[in-house]
């Protein structure tokens, strides 16, 4: 099967760090506490010996990257991908600490990977390498210290190998170590769908700001996996006309509109991909984002919108469902263009926001309504959606900047209050 895309030469830890610099200078952040923010607080890199089915002994290299503890314990998911690196997890890392500082929750940012080709490996070998991570993993994990999650390629599958493996390590059963389990072992409801709904949401405060009609809105929506496939499916909702869906297979174009819920019927009753999808022509990932829609949802991964074809973009509205898929160079570029980006550590908050509340369910053993749960969730995108749109309007940025202005401005204020030695 062919891959998503190659990635750009950019460095993603190098792009968040433009961003950072920028919004550093806006407010003034001493040097001091500029340089306490700039690296991640731990970097842990494990090889792990696994056992193949043909015999062979494999080794694969896993990271865990905890960029910030300051507001509380450190958030973030795992990763399996064959481009999964230290410096990808590092930037993925610091991006969960923005992103929980603008969902007001009390998490510091970490993010965990393991470079494998996952689609290449059968269940047992998987469940051999998760539970090889946990078990090496196992002082940096804590439900009051690291909280993995689900992330690229993993999901409740490999959260329940995790929950196991760490509770057989400390004789007791902690659901409340890892989030996005299965329902049955402590999850919570709402969980898988809540990354595309919160993007839906953003989207929707983006949209009634811009004065755009959903019901006259054209989308395009690159990545078809758990944040694009319902992401699509809440447009659709809305009443927005999807013309483009994409996975690792390519991009599927119907000017009339695709039928979303169709489409996942498809991907659940075919390998868990698009391809020989009917009523629809077939384009390519990179055509998709250059087509002529009002709104753009990148849910796939980092680098997709570069120097090389940000001028092609024709979108007036853009939703970053996936981490980094802007590069810090064409964000100058689409900002010139008149172009609106409602940034991943906005729009792509929703995930951790109903892991916390899975986390604070499991703490106190009381399990909360899907209802409730909706609720919550929607009122907290709307909530920082508003902080990040008013601090950008107030600094006169993009809502990038406005976005890491204000979510650095709240782990600055922390920083000074606790100090250091
Ligand atoms: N991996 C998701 C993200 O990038 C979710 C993280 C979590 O729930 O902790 O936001």
């Amino acid at each position: 099967m062919p891959k998503v895309e190659i990635k750009d030469t950019t460095n993603p830890y190098e792009s968040m760090l433009a961003r950072f610099d920028v919004a550093a200078k806006i407010i003034g952040l001493d040097e001091a506490t500029h340089n306490v923010m700039k690296v991640p607080s731990k970097q842990v890199t494990v090889s792990l010996p696994i056992y193949m089915d043909d015999g062979s002994t494999k080794i694969f290299e896993g990271y865990r990257i905890v960029h910030s503890t300051i507001l509380g314990p450190s958030k973030g998911g795992i990763r399996y991908s064959t481009l999964v690196d230290i410096d990808e997890v590092k930037a993925l890392a610091a991006w969960m600490t923005w992103k929980c500082a603008i969902a007001d929750i009390p998490y510091g940012g970490a993010k965990g990977g393991i470079t494998c080709d996952p689609h290449k490996m059968s269940v047992g070998e998987l469940e051999r390498l998760t539970r090889a991570y946990t078990v090496a993993m196992s002082d940096v994990f804590g439900e009051n210290r690291d909280i993995p999650a689900p992330d690229m390629n993993t999901g409740p599958r490999e959260m329940a190998w995790i929950v196991d493996t760490y509770s057989k390590i400390k004789r007791e059963y902690i659901p409340g170590v890892v989030t996005g389990k299965p329902l049955h072992l402590g999850g919570s409801l709402g969980r898988t769908e809540a990354t595309g709904r919160g993007v839906m949401v953003a989207a929707n405060e983006a949209m009634k700001k811009l004065k755009m009609n959903p019901k006259k809105t054209k989308a395009a929506v690159q990545g078809f996996g758990n944040v694009g496939s319902f992401a699509a499916r809440f447009f659709e909702d809305m009443g927005i006309k999807v013309v483009a869906i994409s996975d690792v297979t390519g991009g599927y174009y119907n000017p009339k509109g695709i039928d979303i819920k169709k489409a996942i019927d498809h991907v659940q009753t075919n390998k868990k991909h698009l391809g020989g999808l009917k009523g629809a022509e077939r384009i390519t990932n990179e055509e998709l984002l250059e087509l002529n829609v009002d709104l753009l949802a990148p849910c796939a991964m980092e680098n997709q919108i570069t120097h090389k074809n940000v001028h092609k973009i024709m979108a007036k509205l853009i939703v970053e469902g996936a981490n980094g898929p802007i590069t810090s160079d064409a964000d100058k570029v689409l900002q010139d263009k008149g172009i609106i980006v409602i940034p991943d550590i906005l729009a792509n908050g929703g995930g951790v926001t109903v892991s916390y509340y899975e986390w604070v369910q499991n703490r106190a053993g009381y399990y909360w309504s899907l209802e409730e749960v909706i609720k919550r969730a929607d009122e907290s995108m709307i909530k920082a959606f508003a902080n990040c749109w008013d601090t950008a309007t107030k600094h006169h940025q993009s809502m990038r900047i406005g976005a890491y202005i204000f979510a650095m401005n709240k782990v600055a204020n922390a920083i000074k209050s606790r100090g250091h030695f």
